[in-house]
């Protein structure tokens, strides 16, 4: 941002002129050669009170409307060097899953890795969780498609969750349901399980829940999400304390679906358990849920605010922890 410049709000010499012509116009005619210097000198005295005065006005004029705005000096400025790069992340996906949620996943895959250009940070991508060691460097692990079905990567995933790791999941990902057996990973969905959905994938009205939680502060109220299959889940996840529910499906889209309908109820889509660092996003299904600039500006802050809840510390050296 930088300093708007505030211009004159008129001319200097017409102000002089039409005071000029004023005082000689006030002044008798002169009769003499005495008469005309008593005149100069006169006008030339009375025009160094009001153009002071002029000038005392106009400077006062600009201060106010300058403090309008907010120099670029005043704030922290951009940081160009130094801790590059911030922080790494582990992109985890499967291909053993259903063609839309593969679509996905190479999607989120070139979306994310489009972010760290300029290697603010660093993603790795993989299939497999490796060791607790390997795991500890990454400040968070996205999983656009899938949680972990192994006994081993799910006791690796759970252990690094609970010593502080961070998780950005998205739609297939938190998908649990009583054929799951993962009680550890139920609650840390907030002790949800899916319950139903609409179908086909279509785009629907979400509500974004409050403005004062660094994923939602720069969002509109409401906007259109791409195509997608939305889940419902039982018990709601607002009935959990530890919930946050950040953005829900407006009830405006009920009935939701043409083959598999959804025909009302609370339905959030967007959640973080605020026990742990770990945001939830329903969105995920096919090609279409990065064509919409609202909805990408949500990853990325969910991305940002994850990242910045680190126990090491916030890589961005900002207050983003809402
Ligand atoms: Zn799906």
């Amino acid at each position: 941002m930088t300093r708007k410049k505030v211009s004159e709000p008129c001319c200097f010499k017409a102000d002089y002129w039409y005071l000029y012509n004023l005082i000689r116009y006030c002044m008798p005619k002169p009769k003499t050669i005495f008469d005309s210097i008593r005149t100069v000198i006169l006008t030339y005295m009375l025009l160094l009170v009001f153009g002071g005065f002029l000038s005392a006005c106009r400077s006062n004029h600009a201060v106010q409307v300058a403090a309008d705005y907010v120099s670029a000096s005043d704030v922290r400025p951009a940081s160009y060097a130094g801790n590059m790069p911030r922080f790494k992340a582990l992109l985890y996906y499967s291909d053993q899953v259903e063609e839309a949620h593969r679509q996905f996943a190479s999607q989120a895959i070139e979306f994310f890795h489009r972010l760290t250009y300029g290697e603010g940070w660093i993603l790795d991508v993989s299939s497999r969780l490796e060791d607790s060691a390997a795991l500890g460097q990454y400040n968070l692990i996205i999983m656009p498609n899938a949680a972990p079905e192994t006994s081993e990567e799910r006791a690796l995933f759970e252990e690094y969750m609970e010593n502080g790791g961070g998780w950005l999941g998205f739609h297939g990902a938190g998908y649990n349901d009583l054929s799951t057996g993962w009680d550890w990973f139920h609650d840390f969905m907030g002790g949800v399980r899916f319950l139903c959905n609409n179908w086909p994938p279509q785009p629907a009205l979400v509500d974004i829940e409050g403005h004062d939680h660094a994923i939602t502060r720069n969002l509109p109220d409401q906007y259109v999400a791409p195509a997608t299959e939305f889940y419902q889940w039982q018990p709601d996840p607002r009935s959990n304390p530890d919930i946050r529910i950040l953005v829900s499906l407006s009830p405006r889209n009920f009935p939701l679906g043409l083959k598999d309908i959804v025909f009302g109820g609370d339905f959030p889509v967007v959640w973080s358990n605020t026990r742990y660092r770990m945001v939830y996003i329903n969105m995920g299904h096919g090609d279409e849920c990065f064509s919409d600039a609202t909805q990408n500006l949500l990853f990325v802050n969910a991305l940002r605010y994850v990242a910045s809840t680190a126990p090491q510390g916030n890589p961005f050296h900002d207050d983003d922890t809402k």
